[in-house]
């Protein structure tokens, strides 16, 4: 019994069974103890009245009489005190009657055929066409004492329903046994095509297909792993990007190391010369270094929110400090900076959320023109605190403005290529603002400059 189909169809065919069987012992019991008895008093009653009547009319007929109640669904055994015997209705199956049981009859007493019949027999007991299945009374007429033996010709009322109900009870099993064998494959075929696609996603085959169409709990079931498995899918995906991406990103910056160490480890160059190749190594190594960085953070942000330390702090303070930390970068690019930061608590991960500010910051400054214009200001909503970063750079196009949070997305154009960047700032903006339950926002004409807006829920 391996297969969940052989299980599941043995132990509802053995439940159904089982109940049969209980139901058939149940109904014995209840025809041995109440109906039989019944039966017996009924029948009594019947022979009584029949024996009553002929004792008093004289004038009848008492063969005619008998054949008459044989007619209307009765078998009737009659002896008189000479031994004398005549059979009324349907012959009797077993006709051996101990010769105590007619003297007791003649003798004047009831014989109780029907309620003492054998317990073994089950309920069929009723339908045994036997001559000591019979009620057995005392009969009188014209001066002959007789001994009437009567029961029901159930045979003659039931025969027909009997094989009737018997092709029933028959065709109820074999249909019940044929439906529980299709029910149970219909039930387990979709928990068998679940584990074959659970292979192929162990194996990481994608895409991995379902045609299970049901609304049940496997229906469920099925879409879930469906929804699962196409995430899995885009993850892979993602994975291979991510790696492709960061390799290409790492492989460059040192070939250009290798081929500057390469051209000062000749020595042929002039003082001027080996400055500027000591000065891109420094640069490329820089880069390197702040990628690193970034993908340490990003994996960080990545474990989620057991890694947040959250505080309430001044936030105004800190966009100050960043400010007045980049201000050297602003002055270089001669760029004019206005803030509005009235006193504002906010509660949140101070490092977490200055990498944010710094971010939009330099992005502010490095994607703006020259002599261009920042303004960064905080707005206190009823259930935000807004904090806005608004240049005159280049602006985004609606298509890059869709893109920019994703990992490793640079705009590719002319404006853009000499610009330094990993692609990484967005996306660790964006996650670092979600772990805090904000959003950001960009708004941009895709000329005339940007505006990012972060929202932080207030506690
Ligand atoms: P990086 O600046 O290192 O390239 P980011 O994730 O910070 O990476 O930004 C992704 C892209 O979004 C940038 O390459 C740039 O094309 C665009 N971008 C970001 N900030 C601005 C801005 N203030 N103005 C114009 N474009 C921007």
């Amino acid at each position: 019994m391996r297969s969940l189909y052989v299980k599941f169809a043995v132990t509802t065919i053995g439940i159904m069974l089982i109940s049969g069987l209980l139901a058939f012992m149940f109904s014995n019991f209840y025809y041995q103890q109440k109906l039989k008895p019944e039966n017996d008093e009924k029948n009594t009653r019947i022979a009584l009245d029949i024996a009553d009547y002929v004792a008093t009319e004289e004038d009848v007929q008492l063969e005619h009489y008998l054949e008459h109640v044989a007619t209307v669904g009765y078998q009737l055994y009659v002896i008189d005190d000479d031994g004398n015997e005549s059979y009324f209705g349907d012959p009797f199956r077993e006709k051996s009657l101990s010769d105590n049981t007619i003297t007791h009859v003649l003798g004047g007493n009831v014989y109780h055929g029907i309620a003492e019949f054998p317990q073994e027999t089950f309920v069929t007991g009723f339908f045994a066409n036997e001559l000591k299945n019979t009620i057995g009374v005392p009969l009188q007429h014209k001066g002959t004492s007789y001994a009437l033996f009567i029961r029901p010709d159930i045979e003659l009322l039931f025969s027909e329903m009997h094989i009737l109900f018997a092709w029933m009870l028959g065709l109820t099993i074999v249909l019940s046994i044929v439906f529980v064998l299709i029910s149970t494959k219909y039930l387990v075929n979709p928990i068998a095509k679940l584990t074959k696609a659970t292979d192929r996603l162990s194996k990481g085959k994608y895409p991995v297909k379902l045609d299970i169409n049901r609304r049940d709990e496997i229906g469920k079931l099925a879409k879930r792993f469906t929804h699962m498995a196409e995430q899995l899918e885009k993850l892979d995906e993602m994975k291979n990007e991510f790696i492709s991406n960061i390799s290409h990103d790492i492989q460059s910056p040192l070939s250009s190391i290798k081929g500057y160490a390469n051209l000062l480890e000749k020595n042929v160059q002039s003082e001027e010369d080996k400055k500027e190749y000591i000065s891109i190594i420094n640069n490329e190594i820089n880069r390197l270094s702040s990628l690193t960085k970034q993908l340490l953070l990003l994996a960080s942000i990545d474990r989620g929110e057991e890694f947040l330390n959250m505080t309430t702090y001044r936030l105004s303070d800190q966009l100050k400090e960043i400010i007045i930390n980049h201000q050297w970068l602003i002055n270089e690019k001669g760029i004019m900076i206005h803030y509005s930061l009235p006193d504002t608590d906010i509660h949140g991960d101070p490092s977490l959320l200055y990498n944010v500010w710094e971010n939009l910051l330099t992005n502010a400054i490095k994607y703006n023109r020259e002599n261009g214009m920042i303004h960064v200001s905080i707005l206190e909503t009823e259930r935000y605190i807004e904090v806005h970063f608004k240049d005159e750079g280049i602006g985004l196009s609606d298509e890059v403005k869709k893109r920019i949070f994703e990992r490793f997305y640079r705009e590719d154009s002319s404006r853009t290529r000499e610009i330094e960047g990993t692609g990484l700032g967005l996306s660790i903006v964006s996650s670092i603002v979600y772990l805090h339950e904000g959003h950001i926002n960009v708004e941009s004409d895709g000329k005339t400059g940007s505006k990012f807006t972060v929202y932080l829920p207030k506690v």
